[in-house]
């Protein structure tokens, strides 16, 4: 999606990348472009996946899937440390379930243990991997989330995690049944849901409004 700026709307125009290795990539754009909608702002998302082009994006979503595949392709690419830099220099990000996992320090699978996927490592959590079971015991729920208005939020859940540890700088944002499934740790947002699926913009929203600010910050 790409709606071209006219002067006075320039300020505000990010350009959101979603990261497109595997997973529900397209979702992703088509929540995103919803949400730059019902903002009425103008800007525009894009699929990346190289170093030069995860340099030139305002805010950033890395899209649930499967992390162990996706950990693999980010490797191959070489991604891994472009991504790396970029977070910690506060590029906006929302990791969804297995993006979550991906930015997390350290994830184990419930029932196989630790694999060892090579993870981005910004986020200081701990996950553990298909926490609610596998496919089958996918679900939705209501849930109430911290950072948003207070309308309940229809969290999606399918193969999903949930966060077992959090550094001292991580804000939890969502539990569900006193599990963790939503965090912020400063620019990063994760959850073990997927907010694109749910038809309700508001995680998206959020995530290009710290873009926003963040690109007003640098100046690019
Ligand atoms: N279970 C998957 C993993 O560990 C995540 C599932 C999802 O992203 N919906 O990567």
């Amino acid at each position: 999606m790409n709606n071209s700026s006219s002067s006075s709307s320039k300020k505000k125009s990010v350009t959101i990348g979603v990261l497109g290795f595997q997973g529900d990539i397209e979702e992703n754009v088509a929540a995103t472009g919803q949400a730059l909608q019902e903002l009425q702002m103008d800007g525009n998302v894009k699929i990346v996946r190289y170093p030069h082009e995860i340099e030139n994006i305002n805010g950033l979503i890395l899209p649930g899937g499967e992390s162990t595949v996706q950990s693999t392709l980010i490797a191959i690419q070489q991604s891994q440390p472009v991504l790396k830099k970029r977070i910690s220099e506060g590029l906006p990000v929302l990791g969804t379930c297995a993006g979550m996992i991906m930015l997390s320090k350290r994830a184990y699978d419930r029932v196989i243990g630790d694999t060892k996927p090579k993870l981005i490592g910004n986020l200081d959590i701990v996950i553990e991997r298909n926490a609610f079971g596998r496919q089958s015991d996918s679900f939705e729920a209501d849930l109430s989330i911290s950072m948003l208005s207070k309308e309940a939020f229809k969290g999606v859940f399918i193969r999903a995690p949930v966060v077992t540890e959090v550094g001292k700088n991580v804000e939890v944002i969502c539990k569900l049944n006193n599990r963790i499934v939503a965090v912020k740790q400063e620019n990063i947002i994760g959850t073990a849901f997927h907010p694109e699926l749910s038809g309700d913009s508001r995680i998206h929203r959020h995530l290009i409004e710290m873009a926003l600010e963040f690109k007003n910050k640098n100046g690019s």
